[in-house]
């Protein structure tokens, strides 16, 4: 594989651009692998990446339906945080928010990786309480967090209305190194390095079928015909009820339609994240100057790619609260991905009822943030054939032994 660097961008405008390579390889399948990776989204991708690059297997197939980074990953408002308040839970999600300060040049693909910082504000008394608990549950964690006035908040994001009558602004929690990244390139950069140690991403090819003997997987029937292989991994977000009823076993996880959408692009307004739980609303600018904005989840179960239309204008009716300049925009695009959630919002990679066969799901409505942390400790879990730190608190047997990691307060609907 070519580098991507600025002598190359120089190179190739010399020659009109006819230099530049796919940036990965389109195979045919091969009848068997050592591992199988069900779905090319953003996990699915980094657990492939990191078998090759952390354990050298890279006799390694991703199986992805429709097309990479298609799913969630490719539909999120791709807010990046680790403030959670459970120990497990920071610390996978700062292992990722390290991973991705370094991402782009690990993976030689510019992820755009912005750690401008994200608000979290407190807009009731319980929220002010939640997020002190938190921040100091954060200091214990090595997570840099502080919980901020509303003079600072504004000072922070000037277009805020933070004395709203509703729900004024009591303070926020603030991660001055959280921010956001490009979704699609964190997609494409695994991708690439995948191809490039040899690993085969194929595209429309839909897993139908698990095949099994004596308690243990032996491959995959697919759309583009059956693949034989040593240990399955199925990384499926909002489908993985799905592929665990192929697999013979069930799953604690409930699949709903979560929705965003785009402004026209504006003037540079607003240099972090905010996200306003309290009214169900959250926002940044994107580098094209659009403003991202997203909401709460629908209330039923659905695998429609969509989202009721109630939503959009929840959401937008709460995000003109406290940025009274939303009514003045127009919104361009709108779209819905379907979403994984558990009921203590947190996620599951772990071993299941099938003999070399795991599973990462359950991250729900902000599992673009985790990308790098859970391919890192799914792949250490394949790898070694049981969860290592990382992963092991995560365990589908908390749910039989009450043992949950409840992250309500931090993930239940926002990102
Ligand atoms: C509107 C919206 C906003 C969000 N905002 C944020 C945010 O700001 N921050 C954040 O951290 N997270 C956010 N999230 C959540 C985040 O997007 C997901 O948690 C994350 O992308 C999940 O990644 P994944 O790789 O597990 O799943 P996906 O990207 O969905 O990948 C799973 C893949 O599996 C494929 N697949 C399914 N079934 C099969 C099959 N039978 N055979 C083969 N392939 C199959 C699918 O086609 C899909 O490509 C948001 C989600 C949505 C929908």
């Amino acid at each position: 594989m070519k580098r991507y660097s600025a002598f190359a961008i120089a190179r190739e405008a010399f020659r009109y651009h006819t230099g530049w390579e796919r940036a990965w390889r389109s195979p045919e399948p091969k009848s068997r692998y050592d591992v199988v990776i069900v779905g090319a989204g953003g996990h699915g991708l980094a657990t492939a990446y990191y078998l090759g690059k952390n354990f050298g297997i890279t006799n390694v197939a991703v199986l992805e339906k429709g097309w990479l980074g298609g799913g969630n990953t490719g539909r999120n408002t791709t807010i990046i945080r680790s403030n959670y308040l459970q120990d497990p839970s920071a610390a996978i999600y700062e292992k990722a928010r390290g991973l991705y300060e370094t991402l782009s040049q690990d993976l030689n693909m510019n992820v755009m990786f912005s750690p401008r910082g994200v608000l979290m504000l407190a807009q009731t008394e319980h929220e002010v309480r939640g997020y002190k608990r938190t921040a100091q549950a954060n200091a214990y964690q090595g997570v840099d967090t502080e919980f901020v006035s509303p003079e600072r908040v504004q000072e922070l994001c000037p277009i805020l209305d933070i004395g709203g009558p509703r729900y004024p602004v009591l303070g926020a929690l603030w991660q001055p190194r959280g921010g956001t990244a490009r979704h699609d390139a964190v997609a494409w950069g695994y991708a690439r390095a995948c191809s490039d140690m040899g690993m085969d991403i194929i595209q429309k090819c839909e897993v139908t079928g698990i095949t099994q003997s004596g308690g243990k997987v032996t491959g995959v029937q697919t759309t583009r015909g059956d693949i034989a292989c040593g240990k399955l991994g199925i990384v499926v977000a909002g489908h993985s009820g799905q592929l665990a009823e192929m697999a013979g076993f069930r799953l604690p996880i409930e699949s709903v339609a979560l929705q965003a959408m785009v402004s026209e692009p504006i003037k540079p307004c607003m240099d972090v994240v905010v996200m306003a739980n309290s009214v169900h609303g959250y926002m940044s600018q994107s580098d094209k100057g659009e403003m991202v904005i997203g909401g709460g989840t629908d209330i039923y179960n659905n695998y429609t790619q969509r989202g009721s239309f109630n939503h959009i204008e929840e959401t937008v009716r709460s995000l003109i609260e406290i940025f009274p300049i939303v009514s003045r925009l127009k919104m361009l695009r709108q779209w819905g991905g379907i979403v994984d959630m558990t009921g203590d919002r947190s996620p599951i990679i772990s071993p299941t009822p099938l003999g070399g066969c795991f599973i990462n799901c359950g991250w729900g409505t902000g599992g673009f943030k985790a990308i790098p942390g859970s391919g890192w400790a799914m792949a250490d879990m394949i790898a070694r054939d049981a969860p290592g730190p990382l992963a092991a608190a995560f365990s589908l047997d908390r749910f039989a032994e009450g043992r949950f990691i409840d992250e309500s307060v931090a993930a239940g609907v926002a990102h």
